[in-house]
């Protein structure tokens, strides 16, 4: 599978060094140093199997780019790269939707795993990957796209149907944000309003099965005044 990964810093030593290590784990890479040019290149001349985004950058910031990439339909792995240590900025990325982040300094060991790890989630989500692979584990979770099963702690889960579909359509998308309404179009096929509870009830009867504490769930959160996410992926083995 081709590997093309983007990189946007505006920092030529770094760009220099992850651009090869990123050659090293096989991937073809474009690099832009600035957030408009990044953003551009983001948006329109993907498809990318990885965008590595730095946080600060002249004109467009990484954050503004990381939201306009998930506010596109089609999901992008996004690896978030930050000078700034402060934890709310942190939260702030992957809320946003990037899939990991790093914060400066970090070795090339460290670059490496994360970009391995995101890479390969993808690829196994990917509709092109071999039957019989795309099965996931996340934490005590194990999920077969292909034979629409799911196992907690090795026991298997009774879901329904459309359970079932809610729960890929969030792990294949991880860290993006979904509307209720957005649940109801991509996962229903309908837009009418007065459904968004059917979103609701399907959500806390998907998360009364897969959640340890279903008041306190790890898999599918609920991202204030937005919808629900899931937010689990990232411990794929
Ligand atoms: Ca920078």
């Amino acid at each position: 599978m081709p590997r093309e990964v983007l990189l946007v810093e505006d920092d030529a030593d770094i760009t220099g060094l992850l651009t090869l290590h990123l050659r090293d784990l096989g991937c073809t890479v474009t690099t832009v140093e600035d957030g408009a040019t990044g953003l551009v290149a983001a948006l329109e001349q993907g498809p990318w199997s990885l965008v590595v985004l730095d946080l600060g950058l002249p004109q467009v910031d990484g954050l503004e780019i990381c939201r306009r990439l998930r506010a596109q339909g089609a999901y992008t792995p996004i690896l978030m790269l930050t000078a700034r240590a402060a934890e709310e900025h942190r939260v702030l990325g992957l809320e946003t939707g990037a899939d990991d982040y790093l914060t400066k300094p970090f070795s090339v060991v460290e670059f490496g795993a994360r970009v391995k790890a995101i890479l390969r989630r993808a690829e196994r989500l990917s509709p092109s990957a071999p039957p019989n692979h795309r099965s996931l584990r996340i934490g005590e979770l194990q999920v077969d796209l292909d034979q629409r099963a799911v196992r907690r702690g090795g026991l298997p889960l009774d879901l329904t149907a459309k359970e079932f579909d809610l729960l890929a359509h969030l792990i294949r998308h991880p860290a993006k944000a979904f509307s209720r309404a957005q649940l109801l179009d991509q996962v229903w096929g309908t837009t009418h309003d007065t459904f968004e509870h059917t979103v609701n009830s399907h959500i806390n009867r998907l998360r009364a099965k897969i959640e340890r504490d279903p008041a306190k769930p790890r898999y599918i959160v609920t991202v204030w005044g937005v919808g629900y996410r899931f937010a689990g992926a990232l411990e794929l083995k």
